[in-house]
């Protein structure tokens, strides 16, 4: 049995806050938590000093697309290795490695560089792939480049998923689009979860889109159509529904601290 203890920490609970903790591992599992006085009774274990540093859980990326100078769409190992270890060194032991809307044959290839890394990776594991697109429109179209969004096609789609081998998990669409609803027939049989934006869905198009079966808003208020007192859109819809979940950009850029406070409000700490 190999026994560390990680003294020393600010250690996060559901619900609160340790502000200085030991924390025991057996054989990589946490089998006991305690208050840290600056002392340790056994001396016979591996210990690491925390240095009063927070100690969290690992967080999930859901939606990356590179980092350092990386982007995971040029379909090299070295990037999605690039990405795992930013993952890490910030506090995230997985991700969705996540595409963006290209030609069938980058998002093939960027797949198969997915499918090489998978199980070697240099720090957060992969623990799938978010396709952002290709079936987004246009008049939302952010970032996304407009000469690659186009409407869903289900024989592309197949082909995508017979490529990546279970490896998606999670899709974002336009589900006003004209294929939308049936393509989130198919994502639903696939298991996968159905995220809506770069969409201007309608209140009523989005409410029929999560009656069937999508259950997360990427990037909430960004590339969607706004709130209208007389047109809520796709915001309100999924405001309303409770098992959709958001997606934020909190960089108090993309998005000011009274939505993300109100969204909070609305959504909840599990949403
Ligand atoms: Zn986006």
């Amino acid at each position: 049995m190999t026994t560390r203890i990680l003294t020393n920490v600010k250690l996060v609970l559901p619900g609160s806050i340790l502000p200085s903790a030991a924390v025991r591992i057996e054989d990589g599992k946490i089998v006991k938590i305690e208050e840290w006085r600056g002392e340790l009774r056994e001396a016979d274990c591996d210990t690491l000093d925390g240095n009063g540093n927070w100690l969290i859980p690992g967080m999930i990326d859901v939606h990356i697309h590179g980092a350092n100078g990386y982007d995971m769409m040029d379909g090299t190992e070295r990037s999605i290795q690039e990405v795992s270890r930013a993952c890490a060194a910030t506090g995230c032991t997985s991700f969705l490695a996540t595409s963006v809307s290209s030609d069938i044959d980058s998002l093939l290839n960027m797949i198969r560089s997915v499918k090489r890394v998978k199980g070697q990776e240099e720090g957060a594991r992969i623990a799938g792939i978010h396709l952002e697109g290709p079936y987004l429109n246009p008049k939302r179209k952010g970032m996304q480049n407009e000469k690659y969004l186009r409407h869903p096609d289900l024989n592309e789609m197949q082909a995508i998923f017979q490529e990546a081998e279970g490896l998606v998990r999670m899709v974002t669409i336009a589900p006003e689009l004209p294929g939308g609803m049936e393509l989130i027939d198919y994502l639903k049989e696939q298991g996968v979860i159905i995220a809506v934006a770069h969409s201007d869905a309608t209140y009523e198009e989005a409410k029929a889109a999560f009656a069937a079966g999508a259950s997360h808003v990427t990037h909430c208020f960004n590339g969607m159509r706004p709130i209208h007192h007389r047109e809520p859109g796709l915001v309100v819809a999924a405001f309303e529904e409770d098992h959709v979940s958001l997606q934020a950009i909190v960089d108090q850029v993309h998005l000011h601290p009274a939505i993300l406070r109100m969204m909070h409000r609305l959504k909840g700490l599990r949403r």
